[in-house]
């Protein structure tokens, strides 16, 4: 069955600390705050536990069993994400003094060491493969689950200062400051996921977009910008992968590689991969229509596809903008020519098998296209007067 009427989506507005460059600077300042926090934290329990321990007087030796839990608990959580920012700010800012060769052994070091300083590494689970979009949003939660044990180590420390004081007392006075700092920290972590998934390259955040249309997908983070040798895919499935997911396919496919439908498949759902001028790519995604099927053409009127996004590069006639569909092909009828379908055939789709493997298709209907999502490659952007400057160099780690 095809989808139903494309409808629009509500209006958006820009997001709070849309600047890259000063949201950065905003995230780095605040960590480091939060790393101080952190040691004072840590010397004031070491302080109050050392005391504790030579004290076996009046009961001050139970209190023990408060300061350890709270010092297990800041070890667990924010001696973690010290460690993690440090690592962060070193491949960062050192990375070129450590890494000045592009050797794989260097790359593949740096490869490891990135999941670590982002607390990213749960990103090697398969589901985040198909959902790359939730990499950033779990580093979110980790952070929020990181501010729920703190909160229980100074709920502790106020029990613990309650009974033994002053043992716990400054631990939960200065731990009461830190957690609201760290409330900030995760808005702004929430702020930095969210600018990638919305970000728009027009600049147009009033725009209300067309239901299919998931995203706009920086050109930096599409797999063939991200590897050193071309043609290589980072999905680690290989060519056995059969993800039906727009943001895996973008994300961790070769722009070389093809999803074809099977021969004895009903109703095949598949990519397509059209490029067009960025103006043109910004109109369909705006348009409660999105694309409006040609008149006429090599394999009769319709919406053409190219099934892999290198081979758009010689079937297109205007450049800049990839639009990535995930598409309902309904009835196809097969070719191994350049023909249009005789009148008395039935059929969704013309999909036209090549020599040469790169294969093509035209669909009847815009409504056979379920979701697409659009990378503009920011060279052939015509308006870059007004292009939204997003810097990529803060997210490529992650991925
Ligand atoms: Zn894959």
């Amino acid at each position: 069955m095809l989808p139903t009427t494309i409808t629009t989506t509500a209006k958006k507005k820009p997001m709070l600390l849309i600047n890259d460059a000063q949201r950065h600077r905003y995230l780095v300042r605040i960590h480091i705050v939060e790393g101080i926090a952190f040691w004072i934290r840590f010397i004031i329990i070491c302080t109050d536990l050392s005391a504790a321990s030579g004290n076996i007087v009046n009961n001050a030796h139970d209190s023990l069993r408060y300061l350890v839990v709270i010092l297990l608990f800041e070890l667990f959580t924010s001696f973690i994400l010290f460690i993690a920012d440090s690592l962060y700010v070193i491949l960062r800012y050192l990375g070129r003094v450590f890494y000045e060769s592009d050797s794989d052994d260097l790359c593949n070091e740096r490869k490891y060491l990135w999941p670590l300083a982002t607390l990213t590494c749960l990103k090697q689970i398969d589901c985040y493969y198909d959902h790359p979009h939730l990499i950033l949003l779990t580093r979110v939660c980790i952070l929020i689950g990181f501010w729920l044990l703190r909160f229980i180590a100074f709920c502790l420390a106020c029990a613990c200062g309650n009974q033994y004081s002053p043992r716990g007392i400054a631990y939960a006075v200065i731990s009461s400051f830190s957690l609201v700092i760290s409330v900030f920290t995760i808005i702004t972590e929430y702020l930095h996921y969210k600018r990638l998934w919305t970000y728009h390259p027009q600049n147009n955040y009033d725009a209300t977009y067309n239901k299919a249309h998931l995203c706009f997908l920086p050109y930096s983070l599409i797999n063939d910008q991200r590897i050193t040798e071309w043609g290589t895919s980072t999905c680690k499935r290989g060519k056995k992968c059969e993800s039906k997911s727009l943001f895996h396919l973008l994300v961790y496919h070769s722009g070389e590689d093809q999803f074809k439908p099977k021969h004895d498949e009903q109703n095949p759902t598949v990519f397509g991969f059209h490029q067009t001028k960025t103006n043109l790519a910004y109109i369909i995604s705006q348009d409660a229509r999105g694309f409006i099927p040609s008149l006429k053409g090599m394999l009769g009127a319709g919406v053409y596809f190219a099934t892999s996004i290198n081979h758009t590069e010689t079937k297109a006639h205007n450049f800049g903008a990839y639009i990535c569909v995930k598409v309902s092909l309904g009835r196809v009828y097969r070719t191994n020519k350049r023909e249009m379908p005789s009148s008395t055939e039935k059929y969704d789709t013309v999909y036209y098998e090549h020599e040469s493997g790169n294969d093509e298709f035209c669909i009847l209907n815009s409504e056979q296209i379920q979701s697409w999502i659009i990378t503009v490659n920011e060279d052939f952007d015509v308006n870059s007067n007004d292009r939204d400057m997003f810097n990529e160099t803060l997210y490529t780690p992650c991925f």
